[in-house]
């Protein structure tokens, strides 16, 4: 596992252990937990209006993080 910031991360071998050695019911079980735990059994719909690419977050999926220095920021007035 890696520590990134605030978030603890998994690393490739942890994603490929728990991928190869946990049944995938297991998976699905605790995923299922996880998202029941987070969101309930309602359905969220969310939708955005983006003027900036801006963020002050920093998602390590999301091409407009914080820490991606090679974005050149924008701002529509
Ligand atoms: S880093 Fe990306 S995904 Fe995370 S809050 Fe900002 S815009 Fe949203």
């Amino acid at each position: 596992m890696l520590e990134v910031g605030s978030h603890t991360v998994l690393d490739h071998d942890a994603i490929v252990g728990l991928l190869t050695t946990a049944p995938a019911e297991d998976l699905y079980r605790r995923a299922d937990q996880v998202r029941h735990d987070a969101l309930g059994d309602a359905v969220h719909l969310r939708g955005l209006i983006e003027f900036s690419n801006i963020c002050r977050n920093d998602c390590l999926y999301c091409g407009i993080r914080r820490g991606n220095l090679a974005l050149e920021n924008h701002v529509t007035a």
